[in-house]
């Protein structure tokens, strides 16, 4: 009957911006060498791996959602920055979503994490393992003031900053994502040694993770990169631009339907979604 309703009245279409996309239809990784392919925003994944759920260097967030896969550098970089941060008794990694098992885009939240190369993780480093329950509902913890200019002084933590960094400092690591008023107290903070703070990006929200990029794996070959932040720290007039108010009556961002996903990533839908 509903069928019926949703073909006669085509409500049902309208809909379709909170339907599932086809490759949350994908339940298991797509067997082959792992192949990162098309754009960050637009792409997918052949041999994606699981991140280990059970580590004593980091927990992994609502793992009902089934969103901890990744390119094995990804799953690496997870394990090389936990690994280090437990070892400098920083406290717990807590990892948030990468990607479903063969990428592909999301119906909601993310634009990218396509390629099993992006992993949320939050800024908070509890020295207490979290329990299951608080995995599966985790609180973040919001760090930028109200008026979005600085964060909140009695949240902030050095641990936060030394977190960001050590992700910077890693090699495969080309960009990282996190609040203008984030991206200000580690300009702030940072001495002499600052050529890090390039790859630390300035964005939209991210006021209680940092979004980890990484490069495209040599042998990815269609993998898509994306051109090298510009050169210097980041710190100036960019930085400031993000605290000017937008103007008044400014055009509104226009919403555009999603690009077709490149042909090997279409193959892939077209072998595995029925
Ligand atoms: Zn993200």
């Amino acid at each position: 009957m509903k069928k019926a309703l949703c073909a006669l009245l085509a409500l049902c279409a309208s809909s379709a911006v909170f339907a599932a996309t086809p490759w949350q239809k994908i339940s298991h990784p797509i067997p082959g060498s792992a192949q990162s392919i098309g754009a960050f925003s637009n792409g997918c994944i052949v041999g994606a791996q699981a991140l280990p759920l059970n580590d004593d260097a980091y927990q992994v967030m609502r793992t009902d959602q089934r969103r901890y896969f990744g390119h094995p550098d990804l799953v690496r970089f997870i394990q090389r920055l936990s690994g280090e941060t437990h070892r400098l008794g920083m406290g717990t990694v807590l990892v948030g979503d990468m990607g479903m098992p063969a990428g592909g885009r999301f119906n909601g939240g993310h634009a990218s994490h396509q390629t099993g190369l992006d992993v949320d993780i939050f800024l908070q480093l509890p020295k207490t393992r979290w329990s299951a329950a608080q995995l599966l509902k985790p609180q973040a913890l919001d760090l930028v003031a109200r008026d979005g200019k600085s964060v909140v002084p009695s949240l902030w933590k050095p641990e936060i900053g030394g977190l960001i960094k050590l992700a910077a400092l890693d090699d495969e690591v080309t960009r990282i994502f996190v609040n203008p008023a984030i991206k200000q107290q580690l300009c702030l903070d940072a001495g002499p040694d600052r050529d890090w703070l390039r790859k630390v990006r300035p964005w939209f929200q991210h006021r209680a993770h940092m979004h980890v990029r990484l490069r495209c794996p040599a042998d990815s070959l269609e993998c898509e990169e994306q051109a090298p932040p510009p050169p210097g720290d980041g710190c100036g007039e960019e930085l400031q631009s993000w605290f000017i108010p937008a103007k008044p009556g400014g055009q509104a961002p226009v919403k555009k339907a999603p690009p077709p996903p490149p042909p090997s990533c279409q193959a892939l839908l077209d072998e595995h979604v029925l």
